[in-house]
């Protein structure tokens, strides 16, 4: 004999019926928000006045380092455990601070593009690469082998997923455009086995660009979603849910937290994605769905520590990208015109072949007065080669001083390496000719530092070559 709820009916339904008010104010909350600018957004995320007094009035977030949450009675226990009404219950699945931040990260995605959007935050930027895809490999009964079309130009950790766990472990047809910005590419890929298209904007660490909307147009007449990693320009430069993007992806560890103190990741969908494949609820609200299935069951949370230390960053992301995107600029300009470098990626220079799309597509939220004057910016990442091969770029990235060597980037410290020896060394030099990584390639974040300080660093090791 079934008991559940025997003698709790009413009980159960009165914790629904709190759940639904729950639910409301958080609503109106998220409405007034959305009627507030980009900084405004980012520094309050819907962390209203009334959820400060309710945690005894702290006006920042707090950090809900216990594990799960107290019912207080079976009821509502019941009632929340059946997602049944707003609950956290268990840190995996749910917590507060987790959800201020997937909250502010869901609006600034959405921010001025019309759409809405829910996101699910992960323990890191590759969790939520896989938990961006992996509920649309799920069997369909057919049969036949599914497909996914790939910009090959793309984080080597990203290379790995597609490849090795998805491909050779489990016979995913992984098809690799090899360049992002040939858009016929994508449409000749892409067929009745495709499940998604999945691409960076800009790419990690060529900067190559993607015309999202493109991209997004291929995807949707085959009935597919295109999941986009935008990392490297955050909210702040670009929100491609406007731009016709179903899925968002971020490593939260990088320019988000850019003071680099947790590693995160975060999966931002429009609500109504484009999927033929997969159930109602996925299309619906895919982050939710993400969020109370798959996360669930694969487990790959976030630390609300390490929610708390990208929170704090992500209250000042605009002015950040806008500064050190203008530093950048600077400094591409700088290694454009030394004679030790052969070739500068960076998608602001207008000898960049993505250039013209990129100043499409990338804008600095509110402009660059805060009242909307457009204003391109480009992020802070690039990529050059030098002369002389390998043995050259390890002379320059050996004479740095001020700029870091490290396999790490989007910081507030400038930051260097040599991708083909690090970031793209496990994938071989086979799958570094598919994602063009050329040996000679030096990857540069740009920080906050003065950038004739950076500049002068780069003079002198470039002197090396
Ligand atoms: C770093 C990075 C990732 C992976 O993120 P982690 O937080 O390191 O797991 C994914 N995509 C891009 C573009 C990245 O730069």
């Amino acid at each position: 004999m079934d008991m559940t709820g025997v003698g709790s009916a009413e009980g159960l339904a009165a914790w629904v019926a709190r759940g639904e008010e729950m639910a409301a104010a958080e609503d109106r909350e998220r409405a007034r928000m959305r009627e507030m600018r980009f900084d405004t957004i980012a520094v309050h995320g819907i962390y209203s006045a009334e959820a400060a007094l309710a945690n005894q009035g702290s006006i920042i977030e707090p950090a809900y380092l216990s594990p799960a949450q107290h019912f207080a009675d079976s009821d509502h226990l019941e009632a929340a455990l059946g997602y049944l009404m707003p609950a956290w219950g268990y840190t995996r699945i749910a917590n507060p601070t987790l959800h201020y931040l997937g909250e502010t990260l869901a609006l600034l995605e959405a921010y001025g593009t019309g759409t809405t959007a829910s996101a699910v935050v992960t323990g890191s930027g590759m969790a939520a690469v896989d938990m961006a895809v992996t509920p649309f490999l799920t069997d369909d009964g057919t049969g036949r082998r599914p497909s996914v079309v790939v910009g090959a130009r793309c984080y080597g950790g990203t290379f790995q997923l597609f490849r090795e766990r998805f491909a050779r472990e489990r016979g995913v047809d992984v098809r690799w455009v090899r360049e992002p910005l040939d858009t016929a590419e994508w449409a000749r890929l892409t067929d009745g086995t495709t499940r998604l298209l999945y691409g960076e904007m800009p790419s990690n660490p060529t900067l190559s660009v993607l015309d999202i909307p493109a991209v997004a147009g291929i995807a949707h007449d085959a009935g597919v979603p295109l999941v986009v990693d935008a990392t490297v320009a955050t909210p702040a430069l670009m929100r491609p849910l406007g731009l016709g993007a179903d899925v968002v992806v971020h490593s939260v560890s990088k320019s988000i937290a850019a003071s680099g103190l947790a590693i995160a990741g975060a999966v931002v969908a429009r609500h109504g994605i484009v999927s033929r494949h997969g159930p109602d609820d996925l299309r619906e609200d895919f982050a939710a769905h993400v969020k109370l299935l798959p996360m669930r069951d694969h487990g790959p949370a976030l630390s609300p520590f390490n929610a708390l230390m990208a929170l704090t960053d992500l209250r000042t992301l605009r002015g950040r990208m806008d500064a050190w995107s203008r530093s950048a600029m600077r400094v591409a300009r700088f290694l454009e015109a030394h004679p030790a470098v052969e070739r500068v990626h960076y998608p602001g220079l207008p000898s960049d072949p993505g250039h013209q799309v990129a100043a499409r597509t990338m804008w600095l939220a509110d402009g660059a007065d805060g009242e909307g004057e457009p204003a391109n910016r480009f992020g802070h990442l690039m990529a050059f080669t030098v002369r002389g091969g390998q043995p050259a770029a390890r002379r320059v990235l050996d004479g740095l001083r001020l700029v870091r060597r490290a396999t790490d980037l989007g910081r507030v410290k400038s930051i260097a390496t040599i991708p083909s020896i690090s970031t793209h060394q496990q994938q071989g030099e086979e799958g570094r000719a598919i994602a063009d990584v050329p040996p000679n390639l030096i990857r540069l974040s740009v920080g906050a530092e003065h950038p004739a300080d950076v500049e002068a660093d780069l003079a002198e090791a470039l002197a090396r070559v």
